[in-house]
């Protein structure tokens, strides 16, 4: 079953709390009421019984007892409206009127409290608040009807029996009449975020300047969706860049092949066409390999050991290799004494991450020149620094070197057979282990490249 809107489920809450509040207040208003009918009745009848045992005291004081003619004629010492009767002590009448002949017989004189009970009977179909006490000749009940009270209370329950469903209904539709107003902007996010789709990443939802939850909510998603657009816009360069990549070496490939075979060669012109397409071979699957790697570390889909290890190892074992390129290169490779530094990590990781930054440093330094290496450990780091003497890099291109296909000047980086995927690679391997590389450079002078890993 599909769930109802929110507007009309956050009405039939508003409405719910609301009737409870009425019943409870309702409630409470009828019972304060009633309470005050009874203690004002109580009140009128105490004060009469007071009236009525002074007189049967002084009647007592000055003629030995009340003449039974007086005591039927009240109005000389009570005030109206209230009927009443009098019984001795064997529980005679002595006076009776007319209505309190209906009345229940009281309890005996000596249960009750000085001050007397008061109780609220029903008698001839009317209900009677009725006090019961001792007086000095014997027992007294005072009866007050509590009619005109109840049939007031009856109006005011019916009024708000009546009123309330009407509120109830008024406040509800106030209610979602307000929800709706609330809701309006939700819906506004929800038609324009369903519009904007993977081809035109590029909208944004209207921020209104309230600051309040739902412009968070806007600000929020906007800020999802630069997020989306950046990562899509980079994966769109990263196919492009890389299928551009890769033609010119499979043209190469292509052109060359159909070339050696138009017309009958010598062997000679064979093996170089064959050795020219073996280098375009290499250098494309390199490229590929750097490929799957990147790809696969967008994916988060490649592991990076955390193993102990020293990384001086790493760096001996990664300058011996290095020394082959250096030798072929006619440049000399300068080992400073590195520091024993015990870090976690990933070995072929780390060996690769170096040898793309020895790599480039036999590449871009011209025959003659030197290459130095040092590993020394700094604050809680070890840190590798690899500097030559070559062509340097000038100061505007250092912040794209590390970006994908970024290659300062194509001539050269195709001439050393770069693909421009190198650093991104190194600086990846690098932020895996938590670490970082930073490049300092003077174009003419040389480049040096830090590579700062945490310590184990
Ligand atoms: P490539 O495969 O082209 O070498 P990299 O990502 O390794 O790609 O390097 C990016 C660019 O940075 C290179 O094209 C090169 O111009 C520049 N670069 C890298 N290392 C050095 C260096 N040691 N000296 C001069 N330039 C360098």
């Amino acid at each position: 079953m599909r769930p109802l809107p929110l507007r009309v489920r956050l009405t039939a809450w508003y409405a719910a709390i609301l009737a409870c509040t009425f019943a409870a207040a309702g409630g409470g208003v009828w019972w304060t009421i009633r309470e005050s009918i009874n203690r004002t009745v109580d009140q009128d009848l105490r004060s009469r019984l007071l009236a009525l045992r002074r007189y049967l005291e002084m009647e007592m004081r000055e003629n030995g007892g009340p003449l039974l003619e007086e005591l039927a004629e009240p109005a000389a010492f009570l005030p109206s409206g209230a009927d009443y009767r009098i019984a001795d002590p064997r529980g005679r009448w002595l006076v009776q009127s007319p209505a309190s002949r209906k009345w229940a017989p009281p309890a005996p004189v000596s249960s009750l409290p000085a001050l007397g009970r008061i109780e609220t009977i029903e008698a001839g179909g009317e209900s009677i608040r009725l006090l019961s006490a001792p007086v000095p000749i014997g027992t007294a009940q005072l009866g007050l009807p509590l009619d005109a009270f109840e049939k007031m209370l009856g109006r005011f329950t019916w009024t708000v029996l009546l009123a309330s469903p009407l509120l109830l209904l008024l406040a509800s539709a106030g209610g979602y009449w307000m929800s709706g107003r609330a809701l309006e902007p939700v819906d506004r996010i929800i038609r324009t975020a369903g519009q904007i789709e993977a081809r035109s990443l590029s909208g944004r939802l209207p921020l209104r300047g309230s600051g309040d939850e739902l412009d968070r909510l806007s600000g929020t998603l906007n800020s999802m969706f630069a997020r989306l657009e950046a990562a899509f816009r980079r994966i769109t360069q990263f196919t492009a860049d890389a299928s551009h990549e890769l033609r010119t070496p499979v043209a190469i490939i292509r052109t060359t092949a159909e070339l050696a075979r138009a017309k009958p060669r010598r062997e000679a012109e064979y093996t170089q066409a064959l050795d020219r397409i073996l280098i375009e071979s290499e250098r494309t699957s390199r490229m590929l390999d750097d490929l799957m790697l990147l790809a696969r570390a967008d994916a988060h889909s490649m592991d990076i050991a955390r193993e102990p290890l020293d990384l001086a190892e790493v760096v001996r074992d990664a300058c011996s290799n290095a020394d082959v390129l250096a030798e072929a290169a006619g440049i000399r490779l300068e080992k400073q004494p590195f520091a024993e530094c015990a870090i976690e990590g990933d070995e072929p990781a780390l060996r690769r991450l170096l040898l793309i930054l020895l790599d480039n440093a036999v590449k871009y330094t011209p025959r003659g020149g030197h290459v130095t290496v040092s590993l020394r450990r700094q604050d809680s780091a070890a840190e590798v620094r690899i500097r030559d003497t070559g062509i340097g890099i000038p100061i505007e291109f250092l912040p794209h070197i590390f970006e994908r296909f970024y290659r300062v000047s194509k001539d050269r980086s195709r001439a050393t057979g770069g693909t421009g995927l190198g650093l991104s690679i190194a600086r990846w391997i690098a932020e895996q282990h938590g670490g970082e590389i930073r490049v300092e450079s003077t174009p003419g002078a040389g480049s040096e490249f830090c590579v700062r890993l945490p310590l184990a």
